[in-house]
């Protein structure tokens, strides 16, 4: 399924880049394919993969923020501190999977 906004955002200026569509479908998305410079494309399944890439990469600069918060204000009590790294090591887990995420397209 195709939404509007995607017809909008996507397939329309690149029928008017001049991008040739063809006669096939995308297996995944059902939007017609494109052909441009030689490539054969989907660009609505580009497009969506750009767009969680982007949601990805927000939500990780969120979690660094709070990281490098947590490294700025270590606490000095030992059984505080231990807690404090610990909730450390688990958002570094996050952050991590989160670039996995990006990183595997
Ligand atoms: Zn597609």
């Amino acid at each position: 399924m195709i939404t509007d906004e995607e017809i909008r955002k996507v397939i329309a200026p690149l029928l008017l880049s001049g991008a040739k569509m063809l006669d096939k479908h995308c297996p995944k998305c059902g939007s017609p394919l494109f052909e441009k410079d030689g490539r054969v494309f989907c660009p609505v399944c580009e497009y969506r993969e750009k767009k969680r890439e982007r949601e990805l990469k927000g939500v990780e600069e969120v979690l660094m923020e709070k990281f490098k918060e947590l490294a700025n204000s270590m606490p000095t009590e030992v059984e505080k501190l231990r807690v404090h790294l610990e909730v450390m090591e688990k958002l570094l887990t996050i952050i991590e999977r989160y670039k996995k995420l990006e990183g595997g397209k």
